[in-house]
């Protein structure tokens, strides 16, 4: 590592810990020390190739989507990009149907054309009514009645969580939306795109910056006692790590992964099926090349399977864990206003929240102007 101290000690090179970093250096020329405890940088949107040459996203798929224009603008600095062909379909009943549910999936499940009044109509009739939805399972009998939530949902949710639907909170399940048109996209959002050389390509660019010096394989709790920043520490790791778990550890869901190659051009009719099943464990199989269109004889399919062991991945949302959480967040406002130098907990393992990609981007800007403010009025 370099002599002398940065201004910034950055923890995590995921999308947060980049941003603010090229953002130091390129606003306020600000030194920063990157680190991160994995072999490489971008987090959870690292991408790499496969040792048959195929790009594959080791994390599981991310589809980068946002519908802010700036944002966009923001990162086009660092990457051209492709189209976004994210479409879905989920295996009921050995059959493929599109997902999230739309005009089409309900005309082929339900077997009867429909228009958007009619099948609006129809989904009234079935949904069942409750005075108040207080779980995913009350939530989607609400919107879908027991039919297309038995189908679609129940075992995908079981599997996800290795909880019942009627024991989760009813923004678990609630982010999936219900279409009453024949949009077969996945995701929601103007801009629906892919990173042309892959996600960790672009953050390679964004770092790559004579004031950012990344040191990979380090993590942060064999690092504070000799690093001591000018400025501040920006914390992107696990927010209960960071206090030695003093409250007791915050739940998280894991995932397991295996990429595997086939020898044929490509192996399924779309970037990924979901299985609702219980005759297989895996949730999803993602063939990625639908996206990178890679010209290759082969092709890798990657079969995500949920795990209560392993890195942290999906925050349980619960009143138990909301409450713990809040109490973290307390040490860490205590720890921003008293360490010898402020420490901004930021990003997903930080705010304990799943967000994606673009939200996790803009939280970096917001959060490197409102390090800056600190800065300029005297705070640091
Ligand atoms: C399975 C899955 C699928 C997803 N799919 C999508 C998608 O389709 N579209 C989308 O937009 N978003 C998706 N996301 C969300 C996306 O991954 C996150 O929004 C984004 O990675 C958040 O960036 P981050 O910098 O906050 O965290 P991360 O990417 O997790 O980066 C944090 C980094 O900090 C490092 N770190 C932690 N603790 C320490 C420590 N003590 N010392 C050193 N380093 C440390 C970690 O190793 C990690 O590299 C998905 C997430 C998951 C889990």
């Amino acid at each position: 590592m370099n002599q002398g101290s940065p201004d910034l000690l950055v923890v995590g090179a995921g999308p947060v810990g980049c941003v603010v970093s090229e953002r130091a250096a390129k606003i306020r020329g600000w030194k920063s020390l990157l680190i991160d405890r994995r072999n490489h940088i971008a987090g959870n949107c690292h991408d790499r190739l496969h040792e048959s040459g195929l790009l594959i996203h080791p994390y599981g798929p991310h589809y980068f989507r946002t519908s802010n224009q700036a944002l966009l603008d923001y990162l086009s600095a660092f990457t051209s990009w492709i189209p976004g062909n994210y479409k879905v379909k989920s295996l009921v009943n050995g059959e493929l149907f599109p997902f999230p549910i739309n005009l089409d999936t309900l005309e082929k499940f339900f077997q009867c054309a429909l228009d958007s009044e009619s099948a609006a109509l129809l989904l009234s009739e079935k949904s069942e009514r409750f005075p108040k939805v207080e779980n995913s399972e009350e939530l989607l009998l609400s919107r879908l009645g027991r039919d297309l939530y038995e189908a679609f949902y129940l075992g995908y949710t079981r599997k996800q969580w290795a909880q019942h639907p009627r024991d989760l909170a009813p923004s678990v399940c609630g982010r999936v939306p219900i279409r009453f048109n024949r949009d077969d996209s996945y995701v929601e959002g103007k801009f629906q795109l892919m990173p042309a050389e892959g996600y960790t390509r672009l953050f390679s660019r964004m770092i790559d910056h004579p004031l950012i010096e990344l040191n990979l394989n380090v993590d942060y709790r064999a690092l504070k006692e000799f690093v001591k920043p000018r400025i501040a520490t920006i914390f992107c790791g696990p927010i209960d790590e960071y206090f030695n778990f003093r409250l007791g550890p915050l739940p998280w869901r894991s995932l397991s992964f295996e990429h595997n190659y086939h020898s044929k051009k490509m192996a399924q009719p779309c970037v990924q099926i979901n299985y609702p099943g219980a005759d297989v464990p895996y949730t999803r199989s993602v063939e990625i090349k639908h996206v990178t269109g890679q010209t290759h004889p082969g092709t890798v399919v990657s079969l995500e399977t949920p795990r209560s062991e392993g890195e942290p991945f999906y925050p349980v949302p619960s009143h138990r864990s909301d409450k713990l959480y809040l109490a973290y967040q307390e040490l860490a406002a205590e720890e921003n206003r008293n360490a010898e130098r402020p420490v901004y907990f930021i990003g997903r393992l930080a705010c304990y929240k799943y967000i994606n990609t673009d939200e996790a981007i803009e939280m970096a800007l917001q959060a490197f102007s409102n390090i800056e403010k600190d800065f300029l009025f005297g705070r640091t």
